[in-house]
């Protein structure tokens, strides 16, 4: 057994400088050396109970793949995260560790925990670094049992991989041009390397998944038309459509869902020399909201030259639901926090672009549902703030283009597909996964999920699972 670490911090991550990065948009935290990844793995206590699996939703054995990284096996560490998870490389980025498996290691009671999607990270890149072993090739024979999956994001791509490992023949329809849900449209570069969801999906089709694109379910065609073909179809539509506050001024020019400016900026590449995407770039941007989706959105608007960026979010900081990581890399690359703040109107120039955003002043009251306490406005305080680019990122829910086109498929009264913890649905042979059940939630989650629905799936058609 390698020698324990007990630095009670973290290996700090390599990160690009603020000052540079806030105008480029190349991946910020730059990955730990060997040596590092090393040492940080050797602060694992390996606990015979081991709370950290227990905060994993697709329960990883942390500790022995901590162990392994600890020895320098990489390549060991990587089959042991495999096991349970198909993204690592994905998952070590943008999991919300420190709510995680992290939030329960012990190492974190008198010191900072062990930095497990750090090693996470290292591993899977240094097997991608080092030669991944070829997939194992596609077991669907001539008869294997066909299945649809409608969506290209982390739920369906792991329905998808769990199931071709299994002997089926999978065909995954995407809407968008390019596949990877939000990993590709939402999620920036510079946290998430495009070329990394590129290298899973392709794993993906070695494996024999045939990916088609540019094929919108319920337009092109229909649930029940695909039933006709297919033994089962899986729903990992997400949750894609955007909400907005029914606030004056929100049909301005300038002003975005977050899904619209970050699609624009990721997908369709607007902050490169010439692209086709219009986009206005930004001198003073106003993101509304508090999550992941806002400091992308605000992180991605600094990038495209703005002079100013604010988050105005209608809690404190502490209610902030970003992740930690992400909150202090906005701070560093100066995005201005105007918190207990709430939008009520966005007022125009005469050309009709937005030019400033009426805020409320705010005050935290009792604790409503969520137990979190109710942000409540104080009479007669207002504040106004300069921004010809606001953007929405107050949350999104599942479109209603799929399931106003499949009869006798039950949806809860916000749109959510209605699926039981297998993720069998109201209609045989149709299962649903990930943000299209839950509503918007974590890359993990919906793995988890598109795994979960495909295990079902094997067991309806009378298939064992490998
Ligand atoms: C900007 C942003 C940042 C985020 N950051 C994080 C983070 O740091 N960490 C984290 O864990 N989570 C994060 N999330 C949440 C996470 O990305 C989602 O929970 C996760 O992607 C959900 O996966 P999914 O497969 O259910 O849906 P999605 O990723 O949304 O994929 C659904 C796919 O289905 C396609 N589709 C929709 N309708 C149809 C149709 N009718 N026919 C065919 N295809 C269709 C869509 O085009 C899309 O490609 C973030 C989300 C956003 C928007």
């Amino acid at each position: 057994m390698a020698g324990r670490n007990m630095d009670p911090k973290k290996n700090p991550m390599p990160v690009q400088p603020p000052q540079e990065r806030r105008r480029n948009f190349s991946e910020v935290a730059l990955g730990y050396t060997s040596e590092q990844a090393a040492s940080e793995a050797a602060r694992c206590l390996r606990c015979k109970n081991k709370p950290c699996v227990e905060g994993c939703p697709v329960r990883i054995d942390i500790p022995a793949f901590l162990e392994r990284a600890a020895q320098q096996d990489f390549s060991g560490a990587y089959e042991v995260i495999s096991q349970s998870s198909s993204l690592p490389a994905v998952c070590g980025r943008v999991c919300p560790q420190e709510t995680q498996c992290e939030a329960r290691c012990v190492r974190g009671i008198k010191g900072e925990p062990v930095g497990i999607g750090r090693v996470e990270r290292f591993a899977a890149d240094w097997r991608a670094a080092h030669g991944a072993e070829a997939a194992v090739p596609a077991v669907a024979g001539e008869k294997a049992p066909r299945v649809a999956v409608i969506g290209s994001g982390p739920a369906g791509l792991s329905c998808a991989g769990e199931l071709a490992k299994n002997g089926c023949a999978v065909t995954v329809y995407e809407a968008l041009h390019t596949p990877g849900g939000v990993l590709v449209y939402g999620i920036p570069e510079f946290r998430l390397p495009k070329e990394i969801v590129r290298r899973e999906i392709g794993a993906l089709e070695e494996l024999g998944v045939t990916v088609v694109t540019n094929a919108v379910a319920g337009r092109s065609f229909t649930i029940d038309e695909l039933l006709e073909e297919y033994r089962a179809v899986f729903v990992g539509s997400g949750a894609g459509l955007p909400r907005f506050m029914g606030i004056p001024g929100e049909n301005l020019k300038g002003v975005y869902s977050a899904n619209e400016f970050l699609t624009r900026v990721n997908l369709m590449k607007a902050y490169e020399e010439g692209s086709p995407t219009p986009i206005q770039r930004p001198r003073r941007a106003v993101v509304v909201g508090g999550g992941n989706v806002a400091m992308d959105a605000a992180r991605c608007a600094l990038r495209l030259g703005a002079e100013e960026v604010s988050v105005v979010y209608r809690r404190s900081m502490e209610e902030l639901p970003a992740r930690a990581e992400e909150v202090e890399h906005a701070q560093e690359e100066g995005i201005v926090f105007r918190l207990l703040r709430n939008p009520v109107e966005i007022f125009g120039d005469q050309d009709g672009w937005a030019a400033s955003v009426k805020c409320a002043r705010m005050e935290l009251g009792e604790p409503d549902a969520s137990g979190r306490r109710r942000p409540v406005e104080v009479p007669g305080a207002f504040e106004e703030v300069p921004a010809d680019c606001v953007i929405m990122a107050i949350g999104t829910s599942p479109n209603p283009l799929l399931t106003g086109t499949t009869p006798g498929l039950e949806t809860q009264r916000w749109g959510g597909i209605v699926a039981d913890e297998t993720g069998r649905t109201s209609r045989k042979g149709v299962y649903a996964g990930g943000d299209a059940v839950t509503g918007a939630a974590t890359v993990i989650l919906a793995m988890g999920a598109g795994k979960t629905a495909a295990q079902a799936i094997l067991e309806d058609l009378g298939r064992g699972v490998l």
